[in-house]
């Protein structure tokens, strides 16, 4: 088992009648060097714990097998979990979810939560230390973003993201402050990783082609990110970039704290007549720490 070609994804689509959803973002990674080069950069270990969101015809799974962690896998596809069910429910490390990886719109599905922690039990048995958690996916464009927000934010943290994405949202992950991709994700992600391009991923690497380009990332959450609230930061940043045209005054203005907010902007050396996209990932930490220290007051 070393990662399926395109006639044999054909083939198992096509022996349970069913053919790609476009719905689902099911563009199969068909390039194996490419996929074999997102294994190698997640540096997998038996004591490692994978999460792979969509697995698809289990194409990356089999790597991922092969190189000895547990893997963890969600799959929404009803029709896809039976391909992945005929090929990989004797696998002892190997566990698979029909459910959408997302039970919210910024929520991980708890059962996967607990499915991971498991799994990292499991895993601590053997080897008497804690098991890191990695992600290592082809992911379904549709729910990248939250996905990726949700992860960085998260404990326990993930020791490890490497990943396939479009490159539109790969461009945010890593845009500068004052840019036009500069967003939420820009800013949570320099505060909580550090994120690396892999790989430039064209279109002619998947079957079917998709209309845009991919790109493939490897992101490093950091350990002791200098936040410890990061749903509260990634909360208060959300909120502001949804007027990232406006003035922080006027945004804050409508916030039921709006006098906490500008004292805190202040406090924090920032222009409250500057615009969320021209204020720098730690400038957003500055105010983040002010308003939580003047709330505890
Ligand atoms: N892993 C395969 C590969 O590398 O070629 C398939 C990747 S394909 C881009 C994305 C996969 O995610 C599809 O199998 C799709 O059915 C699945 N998927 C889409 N949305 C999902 C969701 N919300 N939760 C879980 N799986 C999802």
């Amino acid at each position: 088992m070393a990662g399926q070609t395109l006639s044999e994804i054909r083939a198992l689509l096509a022996g349970r009648g069913l053919s790609p959803r476009h719905r689902f973002g099911q563009n199969f990674l068909i390039d194996l060097n490419l996929m074999r080069k997102l294994v190698h950069a997640a540096a997998l270990t038996a004591d490692d714990v994978v999460l792979e969101v969509g697995p698809g015809t289990g194409s990356l799974t089999e790597l991922l097998l092969e190189a000895g962690p547990r893997v963890v896998a969600v799959e929404i596809d009803r029709g896809l979990a039976g391909i992945l069910t005929d090929r990989f429910a004797d696998r002892p490390r190997f566990t698979l979810h029909n459910c959408d990886v997302l039970a919210g719109k910024n929520e991980i599905a708890p059962n996967l939560i607990a499915a991971l922690e498991d799994a990292r039990a499991r895993s601590e048995n053997s080897s008497g230390s804690a098991a890191a958690l990695k992600l290592v996916a082809n992911l379904p464009y549709q729910v990248a973003t939250p996905l990726l927000l949700e992860l960085l934010c998260r404990t326990p943290r993930f020791a490890l993201l490497a990943f396939t994405i479009q490159k539109e949202v790969a461009d945010r992950l890593t845009a500068e402050t004052g840019t036009a991709d500069y967003g939420p994700i820009s800013v949570i992600v320099r505060i909580a990783s550090t994120v690396e391009l892999l790989a430039d991923v064209a279109p002619a690497a998947f079957w079917p082609r998709p209309k845009v380009e991919s790109a493939m990332m490897i992101m490093r959450p950091i350990r002791n990110p200098p936040i410890d609230d990061l749903i509260g930061f990634a909360a208060l940043v959300r909120s502001a970039f949804l007027h990232r045209r406006q003035m922080l005054r006027r945004i804050v203005a409508r916030w039921d704290n709006a006098t906490a907010a500008i004292t805190a902007l202040e406090e924090s050396g920032i222009d409250s007549a500057a615009r969320p996209q021209d204020i720098c990932p730690d400038a957003w930490r500055r105010w983040h720490q002010s308003l939580r220290a003047a709330e505890r007051t």
